[in-house]
């Protein structure tokens, strides 16, 4: 071979080498949830989520490595019905050494569809950098007919992989949307068609391997966050009543007397309580239990001394966040601050 011949295969080998290397690196976690599900027959709707493990989600779907230098680890693998604290810290952890120490441009997570839109924004406040962290999950397990595991997570590797989604906050891929931490929320029990971001809508959608980012969300978010739970491990306790009409305020009371930090309602209306159950919040607001104001209905926000005069009782407004996701900031709040003003005001920022 010639010299000439020699140096034009270096330089192609070369540049093969460069293009290959210059693929984002992209970890994804696994966790579970129906998209590592297994069903007893195709046709089955019977299943059982958190079967199915990393690499055979990662085998799969051979065609994202196109996209990205794809590797994986499994976190746990578990329906994310039974999501708790313990795995949330973990979980924001090791996305934080990944992205920080351990050079990963982006972080995908799969996990159940049932909670989440809460450990999205968990990772939201948490995480500590502005590379892509994308949510991903399945409505049906990886043996049913039309799975959409390997469609949905070929997306959220392309969007974990584009430059369009870093800065954006953690997001959720599903279904050709991207929804932000903060809006998403399922609202269908079984379609495939069940993550919106409410009125905000999708942010974003994913086509052809490549993502398209529609609107930017405003909220604090990752590096502007100041939670820091790097030294955590627990979270303050914070339970949830539901509010109804004739509503009994047993688990109102229940939650105070097992001497919980906070107790979030998701009231009914403007987040308003049933007036046996106001009773039980305004003394366990007395007593430095913190009361947040949300509500059950699906869009709209919780609105700060409108029917519930929230300056006089102390109590806070959830604003935009349903119960689910103030429940998860007033945990948050209470690893800084007792004070009900600056806990509203964390309400108005994040
Ligand atoms: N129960 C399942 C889970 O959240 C549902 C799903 O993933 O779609 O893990």
């Amino acid at each position: 071979m010639n010299t000439f011949r020699k140096l034009i295969l270096v330089t192609a080998a070369l540049l093969a080498a460069v293009t290959l290397s210059a693929k984002p690196r992209v970890r994804i976690i696994a966790t579970g949830g129906t998209i590592a599900g297994v069903s007893a027959t195709s046709a089955s709707s019977a299943y059982t989520a958190g079967q199915v493990g990393i690499q055979t989600l990662i085998d799969a779907v051979p065609q994202m490595l196109y996209l990205a230098d794809v590797s994986g680890e499994q976190l746990v693998n578990i329906g994310s019905q039974d999501m708790n604290d313990e795995v949330w810290l973990q979980l924001a952890k090791r996305i934080n050494v990944l992205l920080n120490e351990e050079g990963y441009d982006a972080v995908v997570v799969t996990h159940g569809t049932d909670t989440m839109e809460e450990t999205a924004y968990f990772l939201n406040l948490t995480v500590k950098s502005e590379k892509p962290v994308i949510l991903v999950g399945s409505m049906r397990p990886s043996t049913a007919i039309s799975a959409d595991g390997p469609a949905n997570l070929y997306n959220a590797v392309a969007a974990a992989a584009s430059p369009e989604c870093v800065g954006l906050g953690v997001l959720c891929c599903m279904n050709n949307q991207l929804l932000d931490a903060k809006s998403v929320i399922k609202t269908h029990t079984i379609d495939c068609d069940t993550f919106e971001g409410g009125k905000v809508g999708c942010i974003g959608y994913v086509y052809n391997g490549e993502a398209h980012i529609l609107q930017r969300v405003t909220n604090k978010h990752t590096v502007n966050s100041e939670f820091d739970i790097t030294r955590l491990d627990r979270l303050p306790r914070v339970g949830i009543v539901y509010g109804y009409a004739n509503c009994s305020p047993l688990p109102m009371q229940a939650f105070v007397d097992a001497h919980f930090d906070g107790i979030v309602l998701a009231g009914v209306g403007d987040g308003n309580f049933y007036k046996d159950v106001f009773d039980v919040a305004v003394a366990a607001q007395q007593r430095g239990i913190q009361i947040v104001r949300s509500s059950r209905c699906p869009t709209g926000p919780t609105c700060l001394n409108s029917e519930v005069d929230d300056a006089r009782y102390h109590f806070v407004a959830a604003l935009d966040l349903n119960p689910q996701k103030a429940r998860i900031l007033l945990m948050l709040a209470l690893t800084k601050t007792h004070d009900w003003q600056e806990i509203q005001q964390y309400f108005m920022e994040y």
